[in-house]
């Protein structure tokens, strides 16, 4: 059995029905996020973990121990939320002290604890400051020492990182992966960001209205999507119509134009319709030697985004989107241009609903 076990979980508020039927082992040490858009269940999920919410059906067990009658304060869980939730009257020593004053720890070990905490998010220097004198970076750092501080046996975060600007959300998306690896904490993280779920999960839960779309890890999930939202909803994904000519053979038409996939379609027969996905990194309209596939097109629009140059492509019907890797010498292509855009069919995905 896995070290947080969480089986045949459901959900309802009233007739609504927002956890069906979610099963996941997590291991010892794993770093899992669940990634998904507002509304799908993934707080949710997390609030029954910590016993904020009681699961309709199912089980959770933690290192052998069914959480099912315990209340959260009997839980050895620590949880960092969205909003900072500090005690705004207590400084930054007492708040990391709190837990281990309410479980009757002794002064000294408190202290202690409280120091090597304070070492592990790097602001000893600030034990004396309130909530209101530090900047939103270093609340969470605090109300993460806070929840490690009582050793838990899980370590629950809650969009921890969504209140803060873009350059502090990456280095301390790096820091709770670095403490979190040190610590060998076994951690549940909610997102609604891919690139933040991509960047620190061992594994990701795809979550698409109460379901779990795909589990896997970052590699997986963003090079082998199992459904057409868990493509579309990690990474930019261009979704292409196209007729199919010869199943056995595995040949397709994109906008009139053959092609080979990797492998047969064996469940669809000559005209029937099917979706392929084809990520931007894959196209290519500069380097005439990459892959085995040439469309012809038209340029619709090109966009700066900075290492990249995303470029809007018409072939037949679709619009394509490819990028470019920006570089000194670059010449972006303008609207109107017809060119040939280059790739490999291995890269095109057969999305299956
Ligand atoms: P977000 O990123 O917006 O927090 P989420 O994926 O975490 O979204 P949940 O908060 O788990 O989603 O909510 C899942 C669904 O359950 C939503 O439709 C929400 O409105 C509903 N829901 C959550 N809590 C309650 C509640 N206490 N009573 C009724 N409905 C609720």
């Amino acid at each position: 059995m896995s070290f947080l076990s969480l089986t045949n979980i459901k959900k309802s508020f009233g007739p609504v029905q927002v956890v069906h039927d979610f099963d996941m082992g997590i291991e010892k040490g794993e770093f899992v996020s669940f990634l998904g858009p507002s509304g799908c269940g993934k707080t949710t999920i997390l609030r029954m973990i910590a016993g904020f919410e009681t699961p309709s059906g199912g089980s959770i067990i933690i290192d052998g121990k069914d959480q099912g009658t315990l209340k959260p304060n009997q839980r050895n869980i620590g949880m960092v939320f969205q909003a900072y939730a500090l005690f705004p009257n207590m400084n930054v020593h007492d708040n990391v002290a709190f837990g281990l004053k309410v479980a009757g720890a002794s002064k000294t070990d408190i202290d202690t604890r409280v120091k090597e905490m304070l070492g592990l998010i790097k602001l000893e220097h600030l034990a004396d400051r309130f909530p209101y004198q530090l900047s939103g970076g270093q609340q969470q750092r605090v109300a993460l020492a806070r929840a490690l501080a009582v050793k838990p046996q899980v370590l629950l975060l809650d969009e921890p990182l969504s209140a803060l600007d873009a350059k502090i959300r990456i280095s301390l998306r790096e820091e709770i992966r670095q403490i979190q690896q040190q610590l060998g904490i076994t951690t549940v993280f909610v997102t609604h960001d891919q690139e933040e779920a991509l960047s620190i999960s061992d594994r990701i839960v795809v979550m698409n209205a109460g379901r779990a779309d795909q589990i896997g890890t970052p590699f997986d999930i963003y090079n082998t999507p199992a459904t057409r939202f868990v493509a579309s909803f990690v990474g930019t994904l261009n979704i292409i119509e196209a007729k199919v000519i010869d199943p056995a053979a595995g040949s397709v038409a994109i906008g009139g134009q053959p092609v080979s996939l990797k492998e047969p379609i064996a469940s669809l027969k000559g005209g029937d319709s099917i979706s392929l996905a084809l990520r931007p990194e894959a196209g290519s309209i500069a380097d005439g030697s990459r892959g085995d596939t040439a469309l012809p097109g038209e340029v619709v629009s090109t966009s700066f985004l900075g290492s990249v140059i995303r470029t809007r492509l018409r072939v037949g019907s679709d619009v394509i989107s490819f990028d470019m890797f920006n570089n000194p010498g670059i010449v972006p292509p303008v609207a109107g241009d017809n060119v040939t855009l280059r790739f490999a069919a291995k890269d095109l995905l057969v999305i299956q609903e």
